[in-house]
């Protein structure tokens, strides 16, 4: 066998009702700092069996509820204000990617006693103090509640920092597929791409083994017939989707995110465009410009997708695109310069297996449009 390297310090529990019945499992402190986003975590239920949760263990607790979507470091330090003034000694985050970053950030600060000056700057390290963390997933996209990442909107760079460190991956992550039932559908589909693009960047990433890539092919696998049915109105399993989007978040927890997230980021900072959407609009463009460099990998990636090419892959976001009811408006030439930028200034797409060109970029850009 190949080099292996697999490492997944999170328990996971899965299936209806794990919230309150793993209470014992997972309430790792004196007092909780709940962290959620202003409605999903009420409109889904969880909150609801968070508190019970807490009640019957007995432990108290503060609730933020001020991340907003793709959060910044203000938000983070607002978190970090009433964790403190709270006393909180563990974190539990209630929402999508958005909440369970934000909450990952709030918990190393507080821990690890990190000026607002040295956010952006400081690493988080593996000695510093950072609070517990619990994640309850309540989108099937990010797979944070597995993954060492926060990703944070930093104003000055105009795009998104990913901050990592080993104290970021949750302790326990609980999931329950009942808290999609409430999920815009726009949100579903968004977040759908996310996880698929989670698994395509980690099994073209350098640092794919074959277990990442037996994770990453399984999880593409599982998502594209919920995602054809999505685009049809058929009946969804979300609890499948859940799934896939965790397996995908355990592969990049291994290999990182590649060319696409890089190049998704500028989409969101500037035309606002979700996470998800963003990483999708670029997916069959990214394809095709792997195939080059790794046509098995591609045939492999297409074989789990049961797709001939990657008009098929383009096809299916189109539809979900259009679900979503996205925007497409292209971008002039002016904006794709702007956005080509940051990309290629990443240290991670220059370690890639291909170093895209400025035009190529661009033209990975032109496809999604
Ligand atoms: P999100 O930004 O957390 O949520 C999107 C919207 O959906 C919000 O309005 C949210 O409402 C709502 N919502 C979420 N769950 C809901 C539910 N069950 N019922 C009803 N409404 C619900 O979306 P996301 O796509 O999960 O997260 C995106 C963020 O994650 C981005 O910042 C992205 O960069 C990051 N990300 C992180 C990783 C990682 O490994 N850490 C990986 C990929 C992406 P509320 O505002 O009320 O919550
Ligand atoms: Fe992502």
């Amino acid at each position: 066998m190949d080099r292996l390297h697999y490492h997944l310090p999170t328990e996971v529990f899965a299936g209806p009702g794990c919230v309150r019945e793993k209470a014992s499992a997972w309430c790792l402190g004196r007092k909780a700092l709940i962290v959620t986003g202003a409605m999903s975590a009420q409109r889904s239920g969880a909150l609801e069996d968070v508190r019970v949760a807490l009640m019957t263990q007995n432990v108290p607790y503060a609730h933020f509820d001020g991340v907003g979507e793709n959060p910044d470091v203000e938000q983070v330090y607002a978190g970090v204000a009433v964790a403190e003034q709270e006393g909180a000694d563990f974190i539990v985050a209630v929402g999508g990617g958005s909440p369970m970053d934000a909450a990952k950030s709030i918990a190393w600060v507080v821990g690890a006693k990190i000026p607002r000056a040295r956010f952006f700057t400081d690493k988080p390290q593996r000695d510093d103090c950072v609070l517990p963390i619990i994640a309850v997933p309540l989108t099937c996209g990010t797979g944070s509640e597995v993954t060492p990442y926060s990703i944070i909107t930093n104003h000055e760079i105009r795009s998104k920092a990913n901050i990592s460190g080993p104290g970021f991956f949750p302790r326990v992550a609980l999931l329950d597929a009942r808290y999609l039932e409430s999920l815009p559908k726009h949100v579903l589909c968004d977040t759908a791409l996310d996880a698929l693009s989670h698994a395509i960047e980690g099994v073209y990433s350098p640092k794919c083994d074959a277990l990442a890539e037996a994770m990453g092919l399984e999880a593409i696998r599982i998502l594209v017939p919920e995602m054809v049915r999505l685009a049809h109105d058929n009946f969804v399993n979300l609890a499948e989707v859940q799934y896939a989007s965790m397996l995908a978040g355990m592969v990049i927890a291994q290999t990182g995110t590649g060319l696409v997230h890089a190049m998704g980021y500028p989409l969101t900072y500037y035309r606002h465009l979700p996470h998800g959407r963003a990483n999708g609009i670029l997916l069959a463009g990214y394809l095709d410009f792997m195939n080059a460099p790794c046509p098995q990998l591609t045939e492999r990636i297409l074989g789990a997708m049961a797709f001939k090419d990657s008009c098929d892959l383009q096809g299916l976001v189109d539809t979900l695109l259009d679900v979503a009811g996205c925007d497409r408006a292209a971008p002039s030439e002016e904006e794709l310069v702007q956005f080509m930028r940051e990309p290629l200034r990443l240290e991670v797409v220059r370690r890639y297996r291909a170093m895209p060109s400025p035009e190529e970029v661009m033209d990975i850009y032109r496809t999604g449009f």
